[in-house]
């Protein structure tokens, strides 16, 4: 398979080009349609995979420019250093696109990400801690959130973030499409997925 077959623009295919990326990996070659469809979806892959281009292409080639401040797009990661990675690779298509994207996470200021937040972005990247924090603190507004993506949710349970990720996702707006990806299904994912997504397509690699 290759990118041109997955029906990516031609924007995101210069994108892609310079990022030196040839053909989809199997992941990616899977999900494209399938986030771009507007089902729910739960993804079962591991690291290394190249999932975070799985989910974030469909993403980025569907997000119009809205004069919304409010964030439209939601990823949650259970690390840190996560957060700094995908929004680093959401950045490698600045040029290409004008998308505003903010990181979150714990164990930094949280004024300085307030004053971020108020500024305006498209997609917000957050740990569930944090980004719980921020709603709470009125800070945060997800009445604009279409899409969410819940990366790595197996680590975020045994990292204890379920009661955060339960009471975001109560808050977020019921229309919405669900992303999800796991390195394996647990009984504990499996009730988000009952309690959460409709009707998911399930993409294994
Ligand atoms: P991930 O599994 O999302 O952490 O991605 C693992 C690594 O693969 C990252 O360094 C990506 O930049 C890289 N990558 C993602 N997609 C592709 C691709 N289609 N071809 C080559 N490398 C890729």
């Amino acid at each position: 398979e290759s990118f041109n077959e997955l029906n990516i623009s031609k924007q995101m295919q210069y994108a892609i080009a310079d990022l030196g990326f040839e053909k989809p990996t199997p992941i990616q070659a899977q999900s494209f349609s399938v986030i771009m469809s507007g089902t729910d979806m739960v993804g079962i892959a591991q690291t290394g995979t190249g999932k975070t281009f799985a989910y974030m292409l469909p993403i980025l080639q569907d997000l119009k420019f809205s004069k919304e401040t409010n964030p439209r797009v939601l990823v949650m990661v259970p690390t840190r250093e996560l957060v700094l990675q995908v929004v680093e690779e959401i950045e490698k298509f600045g040029k290409y696109a004008s998308i505003r994207v903010i990181g979150v996470f714990g164990g930094t200021n949280i004024n300085r990400q307030k004053e971020a937040v108020a500024e305006g972005a498209d997609i917000i990247v957050a740990t569930p801690g944090r980004l719980y924090d921020l709603v709470v603190s009125r800070a945060l507004q997800l009445k604009a959130i279409k899409k969410v993506v819940i990366d790595e949710v197996d680590v975020m349970l045994d990292l204890g973030f379920r009661f955060q990720l339960t009471n975001i996702l109560e808050l977020l707006p019921t229309k919405r499409q669900n992303i999800m990806f796991s390195a394996t299904m647990t009984d504990e994912v499996n009730v988000f997925i009952h309690d959460f997504f409709i009707a998911p397509t399930t993409v294994s690699v």
